[in-house]
């Protein structure tokens, strides 16, 4: 776990110059708009007070880039809690491992990213009351694979996505080498070119990386239970109003819509 976390730590500040130089932001609401800049301020064109969302859209089905813009679960849930509070909704894209920093450096007002609340990011951000749950999942080929149940990573080389808690748990297991890929995707790509034996991620990106990449499949053992939350910087006056607007979207069932749009199985 210490590993990990000065891993993170070393990589805080790539992570803040990726970010700077991120590409493909995109904007959930309508209106590009793809900078990284700061405070919630007057758009010019509605007069609604713009809040900045930070996430990494490389994680199907919560945050994803189609035809310009980030769409998905998370997207879609941010916008209608803006649209509840009055907000504008501006997406920044930038590495997950990035996402923290961003919030608590007041660059983005929030962060969603099917990010999973645990006691260590507690201590740098607070999180709104939870959204949806997911699992872990391990990824592997299809043929002649070495893995066939989270028992077996012991040893073997795992691909994670860095600084997300599939990283946390891979780490932890006994003599196992992890490569750290900045995306899902490339870890599954490694995994096809047999580069790592298996990659731990989340269930719903897994499916979608799965399919990408036919020959490889998700193993029926779940790895890990997880809250996702959206996190915001510690003391802000907006986690309580996210919390009643979240609420309300869950009460109305806008939530659950949402996510059975995307997740056909849920
Ligand atoms: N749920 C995982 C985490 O919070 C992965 C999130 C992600 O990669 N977007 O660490």
């Amino acid at each position: 776990m210490k590993k990990v976390l000065s891993v993170i730590l070393a990589v805080a500040m790539l992570g803040v110059t990726a970010m700077m130089f991120s590409a493909c932001g995109g904007s959930a609401s309508s209106g590009a708009s793809s900078n990284a800049s700061s405070e919630s301020k007057d758009s010019s064109t509605t007069g609604a007070k713009e809040l900045h969302m930070a996430t990494n859209a490389a994680f199907e089905p919560y945050e994803y880039v189609e035809g310009g813009q980030v769409v998905g679960i998370d997207a879609e849930i941010a916008k209608a809690i803006c649209d509840k509070l009055g907000y504008k909704l501006v997406i920044d894209d930038m590495d997950f491992d990035a996402i923290i920093t961003a919030v608590t450096s007041g660059k983005a007002d929030f962060g969603m990213a099917g990010m999973t609340v645990t006691e260590e990011r507690k201590q740098s951000v607070d999180f709104t009351d939870p959204y949806t749950n997911a699992v872990q999942v391990i990824i592997v080929n299809e043929k002649n694979s070495p893995v066939a149940s989270a028992d077996d990573l012991e040893g073997k080389t795992v691909g994670v996505q860095l600084g997300t808690t599939g990283d946390i748990y891979v780490s932890d297991v006994k003599d196992v080498k992890v490569e750290r890929f900045n995306k899902g995707a490339d870890a599954v790509l490694a995994l096809t070119q047999g580069k790592v034996d298996a990659v731990v991620i989340d269930k719903e990106p897994a499916k979608a990386f799965s399919k990408q990449n036919p020959g490889t499949k998700i193993l029926d053992d779940p790895f890990e239970n997880e809250d996702y939350a959206i996190c915001l910087k510690k003391g802000s006056e907006l986690t309580e109003k996210f919390n009643t607007a979240l609420k309300d979207l869950k009460a109305d069932g806008t939530v659950d819509d949402i996510i059975k749009k995307y997740i056909n199985d849920k």
